[in-house]
């Protein structure tokens, strides 16, 4: 039993194939989406989405986007998203770093709102980036990490 799934964003496609689990950063919650899923339009927060596939998973940095589930198939339109090993951590540590900075200088709210989402999705694309793992281990979704 396995779900398509499609993964997008402006640019590029990011996945096209088959998954028998995709975990979402929904709004509200994570989700987890198999085959014969209810049909939902969801929106997603900054986090990963995880792609799990006999003993192989997959783990893409998304920072928002939009998600359709049909009983057969998952679409993300994602606003970014990376692959782990895509990701460069030097430019996600800086980008971090320079939040930090503002954030500490006392910005104004809309500023601060910004730096947060970009502390948000810098931490995030630096969790993935180290999800990656040695071929032939297989982490397992219970290690995909919740908090934010
Ligand atoms: P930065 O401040 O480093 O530019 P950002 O959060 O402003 O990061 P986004 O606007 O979210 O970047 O994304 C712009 C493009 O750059 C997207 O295509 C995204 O996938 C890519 N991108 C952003 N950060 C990284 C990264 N650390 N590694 C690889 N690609 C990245």
């Amino acid at each position: 039993m396995s779900i398509q799934v499609e993964i997008v964003t402006r640019d590029r496609a990011l996945f096209g194939g088959e998954a028998d689990i995709v975990l979402l950063p929904g709004v509200d919650g994570q989700m987890g989406v198999m085959e014969g899923h209810e049909p939902l339009l969801s929106t997603l927060d900054i986090g990963e989405i995880v792609l799990r596939n006999g003993d192989q998973t997959e783990y893409i940095a998304v920072s928002g986007g939009v998600v359709e589930v049909r009983p057969d198939k998952v679409t993300v339109l994602a606003e970014a998203a990376e692959h782990a090993d895509e990701i460069d951590i030097a430019r996600a540590e800086q980008a971090r770093e320079r939040a930090r900075q503002l954030l500490a200088s006392s910005p104004p709210a809309e500023r601060r709102i910004e730096m947060v989402e970009a502390l948000r999705k810098s931490t995030w694309r630096i969790r993935v980036a180290h999800r990656k793992r040695p071929p032939g281990s297989s982490p397992g979704l219970g290690q995909s990490s919740n908090s934010n």
